[in-house]
């Protein structure tokens, strides 16, 4: 789609980084993991650093210890003795106002010798040493033809890197994306480039690669800035263009006879929550009216968020049409089957499970099931938004921890059917600022209240010292009938490695308990996480057998974080928690408490807890709102981190910082309406500009939406 209608001039940098020479499949293959696969992401890949090269002293005088740049030919090799692999290999060098050696460890004699031979001259760069009276370089960063000189002899820039990659490598590769960056048409007003003071975007993205000083590489530098800026440009208008375009495609008016949603309040076992009943109002409110709803429905965990979605659900229902419910995980999925089936049963409404384990015959009769209109309710995983699944009449979309999902993907949920209603869920409170630079403009509700008679959870914070006491502790409540998750943290940002540390638990753990302790990891097939998931939850297809050795203890990565419901469960221990963010810890305590009964959250910690994860810790025992826990997690770590972007699948920005250039966001967004009032189908020279901007961004759907208007 996007390589379709992406302007020609932007054809070069939207390469795959292969067609750089010398970039073969091995190194494209580290680039990619480090900044993307295309020449345009390695523009994104902004240096963190910058090393000096621009001292190119007299030897007779040379500081010891700074990075120098000196002309120097090649006298001598010396390798070392066969026998003493510590002696490193030597070449004598020389010019004019000195000598000097440049060391190497571990070397190959015949790879020396190739790129430094006798007799001529080089450029060196490295830190210069002074060992046993003698100038020294070891392992020199810089070796380069003298016609390379004043290439060397400047400022360089730093990237990040992952293994496999160097800063020459990367450099190298930069260096030759920049040089096919095309210079395309300006898309701000000449009026804010003249205030701010910024360059067009061409020599924005050079000089951000050739900083001069290190306050060059300051997020709010005037280069860095105008590139946040595009970005955030970028984001806003897109937003803004498909909401346009929903807008302007007929909204239709939603309102059932409310038959099926009276059943349901008579048949729940329990009274909605006074918030639960304002969500609902809005919400159908929104569904009856002739604009489209795009509502966010924030309630912490076990607020009741599933409830009030299927009351949205049914009121589609009762028109005849159809409604959806995505989660992120199958496991989550499962659950909100195993929650609205039983009910709707009883009005003699059909819901259906999809999800990406569903294949051949069975798939094929679920499809049927909904393209006939025969099924009212699919439940399931993004599977039920692939291309061949077809609606006959869809009305709502409702999408559980939206966080989970990507812009992108979530816009596709809408092309389902004509003037879908959206509902989005989270359990993570957004920011104001976050919320305005993904959703733009976003209607909300709020679950502020737990429903009634759930007892406050007794959180405590006990060093990982006593663990022989917290499994005492254990074992007494499994006596007593206690379901207990084990929650082992992210110890690197190696899944594999987290998986270790989760099996190393399981194993002592099951030494002590036998068969009542199960495991759950991202690596495992979903049919066994399926399985040791409903050992534990009792949560069954229909038609299948219980299972009478059920698991008791339950240990786990992060995968139960997101919303799995077993009510059951009292217990929750969290190893290492000074290794989770706060509304991470909040997040995980909330899969307990979720009934009567009094639930313990156990915070295991390592010894020696900082300042920063004491207050957390503390924060988490004083109080159980997860509003408020947000606040204080934004105050105690900034934006960037409160949603876990990482993890979440949001598109990240690449160049904007939602802390630091957060002014910027409401600046885009007014930007945005004045654009759009003066030319809402970016037709002028601006507008066009503007549409190469969008697709700089790779936000292309925006543009595909506004072709189609
Ligand atoms: P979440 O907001 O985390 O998705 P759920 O919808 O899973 O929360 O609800 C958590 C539990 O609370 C469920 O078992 C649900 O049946 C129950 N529940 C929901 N609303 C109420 C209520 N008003 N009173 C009592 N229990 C409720
Ligand atoms: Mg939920």
């Amino acid at each position: 789609m996007s390589v379709r209608t992406r302007p020609e001039i932007l054809f070069k940098i939207f390469t795959p980084v292969t067609s750089i020479k010398g970039v073969g499949p091995r190194i494209s293959n580290f680039i990619t993991k480090t900044a993307g696969p295309n020449i345009v992401d390695l523009l994104w890949h902004l240096p963190t650093g910058i090393i000096d090269r621009k001292y190119s002293p007299d030897l007779r005088d040379a500081k010891s210890g700074s990075v120098v740049t000196l002309t120097l030919r090649i006298d001598k090799h010396i390798s070392p003795p066969i026998k003493n692999k510590r002696i490193p290999y030597r070449i004598n060098c020389s010019n004019s106002s000195g000598n000097i050696v440049l060391v190497y460890f571990h070397s190959r004699d015949d790879f020396l010798q190739s790129i430094l031979p006798i007799g001529e001259e080089r450029i060196i760069s490295g830190r210069l040493e002074l060992f046993d009276g003698l100038l020294q370089i070891t392992h020199p960063d810089v070796i380069a033809p003298i016609s390379e000189r004043d290439k060397v002899l400047r400022i360089h820039p730093t990237y990040p890197l992952t293994e496999g990659l160097s800063q020459n490598v990367i450099r190298k590769a930069i260096n030759e994306s920049l040089d096919r960056t095309p210079v395309l048409a300006e898309w701000h007003d000449p009026y804010l480039l003249k205030e701010r003071g910024w360059p067009n975007w061409h020599e924005a993205v050079l000089r951000a690669h050739n900083p001069e000083s290190k306050k060059e590489l300051d997020p709010n530098s005037v280069v860095r800035q105008r590139l946040a800026y595009d970005e955030l440009l970028a984001s806003q208008l897109a937003i803004a263009l498909i909401r346009g375009s929903e807008r302007r495609r007929l909204g239709k008016k939603t309102l059932g006879n409310g038959s099926l949603r009276k059943t349901l309040t008579k048949i729940l076992t329990y009274k909605l929550t006074s918030n639960q009943i304002s969500a609902i109002d809005q919400i159908i409110n929104d569904m009856s009216s002739e604009t489209r709803m795009l509502r966010l429905l924030q309630g912490d965990v076990g607020s009741g968020k599933t409830i009030v979605s299927l009351f949205a659900m049914l009121n589609a229902v009762e028109t005849g049409q159809q409604a959806v419910l995505m989660a992120p995980t199958e496991i989550l999925a499962r659950q909100h089957l195993a929650t609205i089936a039983p009910l709707v049963k009883e009005m003699g409404v059909s819901a259906i499970l999809l999800t990406g384990r569903d294949k051949g015959t069975t798939r094929k009769a679920i499809l049927k099931g909904l393209s006939s209109g025969k099924v009212s309710i699919a439940i399931g995983t993004h599977a039920l938004f692939q291309e061949d699944v077809i609606y006959k009449n869809l009305a709502i979309t409702v999408v559980d921890e939206q966080q989970r999902f990507g812009v992108q993907q979530r816009l596709l949920l809408a092309e389902k059917g004509k003037a879908v209603d959206v509902l989005l869920m989270t359990a993570t409170p957004i920011p104001r600022t976050l919320m305005l630079a993904y959703y733009g403009d976003l209607d909300e509700s709020q679950l502020r209240e737990k429903p009634a008679g759930r007892i406050p959870i007794d959180t405590r914070a006990i060093p990982l010292s006593r663990l022989k006491e917290v499994i005492t502790a254990i074992s007494r409540k499994i006596q007593d009938g206690a379901k207990i998750f084990w929650v082992c943290p992210l110890i690197t940002e190696s899944e594999i490695l987290d998986i270790a540390a989760a099996s190393e638990r399981y194993k002592s753990l099951h030494k002590i308990f036998g068969d009542r302790v199960g495991l759950v990891h991202g690596q495992l097939k979903s049919e066994e996480k399926t399985k040791v998931m409903s050992l534990f939850s009792q949560v069954l297809e229909k038609g299948k057998q219980k299972d009478n050795k059920s698991i008791d203890i339950l240990v786990a990565t992060t995968v139960i974080e997101v919303g799995v419901d077993v009510p059951d469960a009292t217990v929750m221990v969290i190893e290492h928690a000074e290794r989770f963010g706060l509304a991470q810890l909040h997040q995980l305590r909330g899969r307990i408490g979720r009934n009567d009964k009094h639930s313990t959250c156990l915070l295991l910690y390592n010894d020696k807890l900082g300042k920063t994860a004491e207050s957390r810790l503390s924060i988490l025992r004083e109080t159980n709102d997860g509003f408020r826990i947000a606040e204080e997690d934004l105050k105690l770590r900034g934006g960037g981190d409160v949603l876990g972007t990482q993890q979440s699948g949001l598109p990240m920005f690449r160049l904007a910082s939602i802390e630091k250039h957060s002014d910027m966001i409401s600046m885009a967004r007014d930007d945005v309406k004045l654009i759009i009032e003066r030319d809402k189908d970016l037709s002028t020279d601006r507008g066009l500009a503007l549409r190469t901007l969008l697709h700089l961004f790779e936000r292309d759907l925006a543009v595909k939406l506004l072709r189609a208007g």
